[in-house]
């Protein structure tokens, strides 16, 4: 580029244009700094004949430039931002190597490059190098005027790759041909048959560009480079654009029109605009009629739009729709949590329209997801961790752990044991479907420590999410029907939004405040649970994937304060679906009452005492760690375990033959998750009898062991033990006096009273009504509100 020797008039609007030219230009410059550098064409060509020498020497000085970098800690735990020091002909190698169609990406680390301790301040006394730019460039008036100019330019790059980096990619697509043959020795070979080579794509971007949903709206970033987090909730599908668009020259080049020119030319498109760009005219005839080539010739890219929203729900959770290209596309997982770097930009929301809708052009993306669930314990720490596990017995240090992470609630110390080995989850079998994830409820008085529980497993759990059931009714737990802008066409249309539970990954949990106030259907919710999958079938269907455990909290609805009425079922006061409630491996019922034992072993369990000797906490990150850690063992139980569990589950049935209901089957795979979990906490491959045990005498305490009725949706025990009590008095009532009809339910009071038997009057009159509603029972119920009886004298009370 010469520069503007004449001098004229300079309106406004002919200074924009100039300064345009002018930030372009200085653009051009930098990205001519970046590419002789990486390219290696910076290097002596005496010294470094050949592209792998020069590639060799690059990566060194890479290698060098990051151990005397400010950000060398960011840089080493991101495998793209070492690589972004890295010669281009390594990247090339190791991205083709990585990949199936072997694509080329570059990584140009934004916040390395303009730090100013990419390229050392003073030349290398050591090398020569080579500031000549490829003749081409030359020619046309492209030098370095020494070291320090180069070495400015190659700063001026970084910067620009956050403040202007579609200028920068506009000239890298411009300029690397001049540079990359020379330093991919398959260069041109490949450039045939591949659409673009290299995909660049911007890393390191410096912590000013973090943005967040809120400040998105206002920001005047657009254009620049941001980073923001957030979690997919749609995915478009996959698309391809014209890049470069092959046209043939079609124009006769003799005279009797028998030869045509056919030459071609590679016209690259404007994929904004969506408009096919034509060549102007044949470089070689002068001619102008084109024939479009098939797709063969042309590059194709891959693109593919999805939705990314804010991760903590609100009740309008803000969104913003992200476009990936080439090599970024076919990653994003609806529910998955991702960090975007990319151009913030905009999009007519219709053609030729000024108005215009934000969208974020992504150059990279990073799952927070697997980093933030995948819990890195580094060496040492394994070390930590066993030596703890020598100091102290596996109960021991369950209740120390446990102490660390909730010592502040004030709660019954077998839940919090059962939500510390729902933290860390059993394992998968895939062979029989066995989820590996523990659900647990929750269910107690207002003023009981629930929430604060949820709070404190969500903060246990990374990745893990809170939601109210009330307010997630309108959203839908699982997934919901909703009328979106499709992410293509910017029409609406319906679309299959996931909710919390879909939006939660598997290794963590998603905590459900009030389930109880739920509003929509239970059923997916049900099939969410047991399954880990939900097929849903409305105005549009799918499969949504709800693989993450559940911890659900809710209240009583019936009872004076809301408290838990002694003599109604539990669940009846909950007033919740009955299969919902069978869904869960522990139902924990909180009541706001005194006994002496649990609140001694609350007490005891706050002060630390059962397990910790010295009182000093665990760090919450060593913890993490240590669950971390655990869900790394994947044991199984032993033999004798097996054979325990059955054993246990048919004796508990026998022993409860005699009464009405039987234990469930479901008890378990319960049983079997939590001691496998139990075995896992405790770092073994094999789960034992005590691992079982242990979690036993966790299980002894929730409602699913201690009340079967009650699971199977009938009343509490003792309100069916007092039925079958009048129920008995009654029939024996019937035999003594031999009387079969017109009973007064007062004969059966005094029936009592001679016996010594002493019942409530209105409770005997509306518990036989109440059996007169069942036929099996054989009762009758007349006009005047007597009884009759014609059933046997030694019935199956169980059915009254
Ligand atoms: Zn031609």
């Amino acid at each position: 580029m010469t520069e503007e020797d004449e001098t004229m008039d300079v309106s406004d609007e002919y200074s924009a244009l100039s300064q345009l030219d002018e930030r372009d230009k200085r653009v051009k410059e930098a990205v001519v700094a970046y590419l002789m550098r990486q390219s290696g064409l910076i290097l002596d060509p005496k010294k470094y004949p050949d592209s792998r020498a020069r590639a060799n020497r690059i990566d060194e000085l890479g290698k060098e430039a990051i151990q005397r970098s400010v950000l060398k800690s960011q840089i080493l735990s991101d495998q793209r931002r070492v690589l972004a020091s890295q010669s281009i002909a390594t990247q090339a190698k190791v991205s083709m190597e990585a990949s199936e169609n072997a694509t080329i990406v570059c990584y140009l680390d934004a916040e390395m490059f303009a730090s100013g301790d990419y390229i050392p301040l003073f030349d290398m006394e050591s090398e020569v190098l080579n500031l000549q730019t490829p003749e081409e460039l030359s020619n046309i008036g492209f030098k370095f005027k020494g070291y320090d100019d180069f070495r400015d330019k190659f700063e001026n790059f970084g910067t620009y790759l956050i403040t202007d980096p579609l200028t920068v990619q506009r000239m890298l697509e411009l300029l690397q041909d001049f540079f990359l043959d020379q330093s991919i020795p398959t260069y041109k070979e490949a450039s045939n048959f591949h659409p673009i080579l290299p995909y660049w794509n911007i890393v390191g971007a410096p912590k000013r560009c973090d943005k967040t949903f809120e400040n998105l709206g206002v920001t005047n970033a657009t254009g620049k480079i941001i980073k923001l987090r957030g979690q997919v909730s749609e995915v478009g599908d996959q698309l391809t654009v014209y890049t470069k668009i092959a046209f043939r020259c079609i124009n006769y080049i003799d005279e009797t029109k028998t030869r045509k020119c056919l030459s071609t030319a590679l016209v690259p498109q404007n994929t904004e605009e969506g408009l096919i760009t034509k060549p102007k005219e044949c470089s070689r005839c002068k001619g102008t009629d084109f024939e479009k080539l098939d797709s063969e010739k042309s590059r194709i890219e891959p693109i593919q739009r999805i939705q990314l929203q804010e991760v903590n729900l609100s009740e309008d959770p803000k969104s913003i729709m992200v476009e990936l290209r080439g090599n970024l596309t076919d990653k994003a997982r609806p529910g998955s949590t991702i960090e975007v770097t990319g151009i913030l930009r905009l999009e007519s929301i219709q053609k030729n329209s000024l108005m215009s809708s934000k969208y974020i052009l992504a150059h990279s993306v990073t799952s927070v997801n697997e980093e933030a669930v995948k819990t890195v314990v580094s060496e040492d720490e394994v070390e930590e961790i066993k030596a703890l596990c020598d100091s102290m017995s596996f109960e021991e240090r369950i209740d120390y752990l446990v102490w660390s992470w909730s010592g502040h609630l004030l709660c019954d110390p077998l839940l919090k044991r059962a939500l510390f080995l729902q933290a860390i989850g059993a394992v998968e079998e895939e062979q029989f479907g066995h989820r590996s994830g523990i659900h647990i409820l929750i269910a107690g008085d207002p003023g009981t420590v629930k929430t604060h529980l949820l709070k404190a497993v969500q903060k246990l759990v990374p990745g893990s999410r809170m939601v109210s059931a009330e307010a997630a009714s309108q959203a839908g737990i699982v997934a919901a029907c909703q009328q979106v802008e499709d992410l293509y066409t910017g029409k609406k249309r319906w679309a299959l939004t996931p909710g919390a539970l879909a939006l939660t990954p598997k290794e963590a949990i998603c905590c459900v405040d009030e389930l109880n106030l739920y509003k929509s259907d239970f059923g997916d919710f049900n099939n969410a649970l047991e399954s880990g999958e939900v097929y849903i079938s409305k105005v549009v269907s799918g499969r949504v994937a709800t693989p993450c455990s559940v911890l659900a909290a809710a209240n009583p609805k019936k009872g004076d304060r809301k408290k838990f009425v002694k003599n109604i079922s539990f669940l009846t006061q909950l007033d919740m679906d009955i299969t919902v409630l069978q869904r869960f491996d522990a139902i924990f019922i909180l009541l706001d009452e005194a006994n002496y034992e649990q609140d001694r072993a609350i007490g005891l369990s706050v002060l630390g005492r059962s397990s910790n000797p010295s009182n000093v906490p665990l760090e919450m990150e060593f913890v993490r760690k240590y669950i971390a850690y655990a869900k790394s063992v994947s044991p199984k139980l032993s033999a004798e375990a097996e054979d325990y569990i059955a054993t246990q589950h048919a004796e508990k049935r026998q022993a409860s033959k005699s009464s009405d209901y039987l234990r469930s089957h479901r008890q378990v795979p319960a049983l079997r998750r939590i001691s496998l979990a139990a075995a896992r906490f405790d770092l073994q491959e094999v789960a034992s009898v005590e691992h079982v045990k242990y979690a036993e005498e966790i299980l002894a305490t929730t409602l699913n062991e201690k009340d079967a009725g009650q699971m199977a949706g009938d009343e509490p025990e003792e309100v069916r033990d007092y039925r079958r009590s009048v129920a008995k008095l009654f029939v024996g009532y019937t035999s003594a006096k031999s009387q079969y009809e017109n009973i007064d339910y007062r004969f059966v009071v005094e029936h009592a009273k001679d016996k010594g038997i002493d019942i409530e009057p209105k409770q005997v009159k509306d518990m036989l009504t109440s059996f007169s509603k069942n036929s099996e029972t054989s009762v009758k119920r007349n006009k005047d509100g007597t009884f009759n009886y014609s059933g046997p004298q030694n019935p199956a009370y169980e059915v009254w």
